[in-house]
């Protein structure tokens, strides 16, 4: 009894192992997209002109509640001179 117990551990031990390391592979090929796509490939809209930018490589401005997204340093000033007026 005790040694089907032991066997059956093992095996959820070794299936584990084999996942972790399935898992691994797929990140491997796959992980650099998937990071992509969490920290730099977000679409934001520019409150101003409606355009949509990616928000890791376009202008910011953060104000206390939100972080807005612009296509242009035209586009950021115009919100900034609008948000500073009211
Ligand atoms: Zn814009």
């Amino acid at each position: 009894m005790l040694r089907i117990v032991l066997i059956g551990l093992l095996l959820i031990f070794i299936a584990r192992v084999f996942w972790r390391v399935v898992d691994s592979i797929i990140e491997g090929t796959t992980g650099k997209r998937k990071r992509e796509i969490k920290s730099g490939m977000k679409l934001m809209r520019d409150p101003i002109c409606g355009t949509h930018v990616v928000a890791g490589t376009s202008l910011s401005f953060t104000t206390s509640r939100n972080t807005y997204y612009f296509c242009s340093e035209k586009c950021r000033n115009e919100y900034q001179n609008g948000f500073g007026q009211k």
